[in-house]
């Protein structure tokens, strides 16, 4: 998809620090990786050293299933090639932003079911974002 390359290659490599290492390396196996708190069993995102529920440290990265919903989606139509961006909430429960991608933009709806694709990046891991089920 042209477009999206075109969208990653402006936003440029991603930049990596201790805190999101594993995700980033999950991307490049083609996993999602989320962190869990062993403490208190919830899932969250983005990824920080302090579950943001208890503030435990004792955290795992855990591969999401790739199943999700649009939580809100906005549709740049007046951009040079049209793209959707939004926010997906993951069946483990946190919600990430993304982009919504292979697909009927005009179509897209709050609530409508989308599974991960993970899209080729200019001089990085590919990225994780979403298509309609
Ligand atoms: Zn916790």
């Amino acid at each position: 998809m042209a477009y999206v390359q075109r969208k990653i290659a402006f936003l440029g490599t991603p930049a990596t620090n201790p805190e999101t290492k594993p995700f980033w390396d999950g991307c490049a196996a083609g996993k999602l990786l989320v962190p869990k708190c062993t403490a208190c069993g919830k899932s969250h995102w983005y990824p920080r050293g302090l579950c943001p529920f208890c503030f435990s440290d004792k955290l795992e990265w855990v591969a999401a299933s790739g199943k999700g919903k649009i939580y809100t989606v906005s549709v740049m139509e007046r951009a040079e090639v049209p793209y959707a961006i939004g926010y997906v909430t993951l069946a483990e429960g946190p919600s990430m932003m993304t982009n919504i991608v292979d697909c009927d933009l005009g179509a897209l709806r709050i609530g409508q079911d989308v599974v991960l694709k993970f899209v080729p990046s200019e001089g990085g891991p590919p990225m994780p974002m979403f298509t309609p089920v």
